[in-house]
């Protein structure tokens, strides 16, 4: 079966995952999918297992007679809570000629290159887009869909040479949490790729090192009529803690390696404000300086309006996954060169946020993040283009036999 066919099946699973829930996967929709993904694996004759919280795992034994390393493929089954994937009515637009597309004529929904410049790309291709009432899934269903035409290539195509594969599906990416409950040692590969990054070519192992900060502010709130000298109004210190943070750090005013400090949210009375902040820099050591900086804020806000007046928390939330894939650069040069033997343009850039492979690779799988063909993830202007779907999977397959030879 052809990617876009496969793609154009799994996308007719409503699989939106959902925040802030405590059951897991977050929703039960997600499990059709995985469950579905099991059947075909089954039918492929591939050994796989899927565990009480939706891990899907599959095994596909060497074929060559020399030691290799195990390989992971993964995705993830989820749609982001952002926009709806009920109903996705997909529709390809063959050889698309540059122009604007009316995604949907009634509510006069538009895809432009003037707005999505990376169309331009695209020029050509056929391409897939939404009708404009609901995200498209190409995030991930598209490295679902690659990574399932993979293993259908390898079953039957036995002259394929290949070390041990490992392919892992996965539920509530999208909501942060695609790797809670996975249990590595069953996933027992050497270290993997995961197959959820945007335009063909891409190769993403930098992503930000990750912290909230809770900042609790403590007032003292009295009658209003008789306040002078008295009242201390915790909102009014809140903005004075805020305003102790350097501006250069806010996210309106950083890109590509500069870090942030982002202020969330502000609540607050006379008598308690909290803040909430997410600090993220790819380098560890502006990061740890970033945290700090926090640190030095609140205790300024002790020293001018006495002890507690502050309680800062911080807390980690993940880790740049180049700290470690800097001691394993062979994964990152087989992408490469995988890529470049395409005939394709690598793409390397940070990952201005976070990605399951970051976790994974911490967790001891280590596992940089590939294109898949898809773009403007999250919402209605979401596309993919069957070319780029294509040749992602061309570049796996190159991946896999280079692996093999290691
Ligand atoms: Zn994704």
């Amino acid at each position: 079966m052809k990617v876009i066919e496969r793609f154009l099946n799994y996308i007719k699973f409503d699989t939106q995952s959902k925040a802030d829930v405590d059951e897991y996967p977050s929703t039960k929709k997600q499990l059709v999918l995985l469950n579905h993904l099991k059947d075909e694996l089954d039918n492929l004759g591939i050994l796989n297992s899927i565990d009480k919280y939706g891990y899907l795992i599959a095994r596909i034994p060497s074929n060559i007679d020399k030691e290799a390393p195990k390989l992971a493929l993964v995705a993830h089954v989820d749609t982001s809570p952002d926009a709806s994937g009920e109903n996705v009515k997909a529709r390809i637009i063959d050889n698309y000629n540059g122009k604007e597309i009316v995604l949907n004529e009634e509510h006069n929904i538009i895809l432009s290159p003037s707005i999505f410049p990376s169309l331009k790309n695209n020029i050509g291709q056929d391409i897939v887009v939404t009708d404009g009432t609901t995200l498209l899934g190409a995030d991930d269903k598209l490295g679902v869909a690659e990574i399932m035409t993979i293993a259908e290539y390898i079953v039957n195509t036995p002259e394929y040479k290949h070390g041990e594969l490992v392919l892992l599906f996965t539920p509530d990416e999208e909501v942060g949490n695609g790797t809670k409950y996975i249990d590595i040692k069953k996933v027992d590969a050497d270290f993997g790729y995961t197959l959820d990054g945007g335009t063909v070519g891409e190769v993403a192992y930098e992503n930000f090192n990750a912290a909230s900060a809770k900042v609790i502010i403590k007032g003292k709130s009295v009658h209003p009529g008789s306040a002078k000298n008295v009242m201390l109004h915790s909102v009014n210190v809140a903005y004075e803690f805020d305003r102790l943070l350097p501006d250069n750090k806010r996210p309106q005013n950083t890109e590509d390696y500069e870090g942030f400090n982002h202020l969330i949210s502000i609540n607050g009375s006379v008598e308690k404000s909290q803040l909430t902040y997410i600090i993220r820099n790819h380098n560890r050591g502006l990061f740890e300086d970033q945290k700090e900086e926090l640190i030095n804020s609140c205790e300024a806000i002790n020293k001018k309006y006495g002890d507690q007046t502050c309680i800062l928390e911080i807390q980690d939330q993940y880790f740049n996954m180049n700290e470690i894939l800097v001691n394993h650069r062979h994964i990152v040069n087989t992408a490469i060169e995988s890529i470049k033997e395409t005939n394709v343009e690598p793409i390397i850039e940070p990952i201005r946020g976070g990605t399951d492979g970051a976790r994974l690779t911490y967790l001891g799988l280590p596992c940089p993040n590939l294109g898949t063909g898809g773009y403007n993830f999250h919402g209605p202007y979401e596309y993919a283009s069957i070319q780029e779907m294509n040749i992602a999977v061309e570049i796996v397959k190159k991946i896999i036999t280079k692996t093999s030879q290691l």
